[in-house]
């Protein structure tokens, strides 16, 4: 997939407020810190459409990105960082459910997992609560340029084992990198082959 265009709708806290178009969604979501702005502007091939920076816990608003005008990316909140004030944890924690729980257009989420980290309990349990809500996922692991290639097989490989304790199967699983673009290809290609199952050229 090409990207042509891509284009920022509207950012807020209220999934009623989010875009009324029919368009298949994709939404991006992991720990602050993890990678997410860095992996979007590596897809997107942009900049600055995701605000990358330093301080985690900043962006705290459900972002929607139009693409090639066929599909919608959103970038959601980081979660699980310390620092920020446990009753502002809670009011994210509650409109990123309710976006998982209301939002019908969405139709696969990316959890992002930093592929040097074992796994930890806040990634577990947010995917538990997609899975039990039936909310499709995929994994992406970020930052794989920070390892070599032996230690990065055996971290993926160790944490579909941890995933498997939980689940029957290890969902679909993306390595990548924003620094090296690695995983780009593959990863708008399995956007690209959803979209098609919604006959949507993109
Ligand atoms: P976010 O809070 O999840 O949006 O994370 P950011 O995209 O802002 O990235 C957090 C930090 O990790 C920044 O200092 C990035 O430069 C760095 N980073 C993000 N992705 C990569 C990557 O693929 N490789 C390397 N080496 N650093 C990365």
């Amino acid at each position: 997939m090409k990207i042509h265009t891509a284009e920022f709708i509207i950012s807020n806290t209220d999934v009623s407020k989010c875009p009324k178009d029919r368009l298949p969604e994709y939404a991006f979501i992991g720990r602050s810190n993890v990678g997410k702005s860095s992996l979007i502007n590596m897809l997107m091939q942009r900049k600055d459409l995701a605000k990358t920076s330093g301080k985690p816990g900043k962006t705290q608003l459900i972002n929607h990105f139009k693409i090639n005008n066929t599909w919608l990316l959103v970038d959601l909140p980081g979660y699980g960082y310390a620092q920020v004030s446990k009753s502002k944890r809670k009011s994210f924690q509650k409109f990123i459910q309710d976006y998982f729980l209301q939002r019908e257009q969405l139709v696969c989420s990316f959890v992002l997992i930093d592929i040097r980290h074992d796994p930890q309990k806040v990634d577990l349990d947010f995917m538990q609560f997609l899975g039990e809500n039936k909310v499709p996922f995929c994994i992406v692991f970020t930052k794989a340029d920070k390892l070599g290639s032996s230690s990065l097989n055996k971290q993926v490989t160790s944490y579909k084992k941890k995933l498997l304790q939980y689940w029957e199967e290890v969902p679909t699983s993306f390595i990548t990198s924003s620094t090296s673009g690695m995983g780009r290809e593959e990863f708008l290609q399995f956007i690209d082959g959803v979209n098609e199952s919604f006959s949507i050229d993109s």
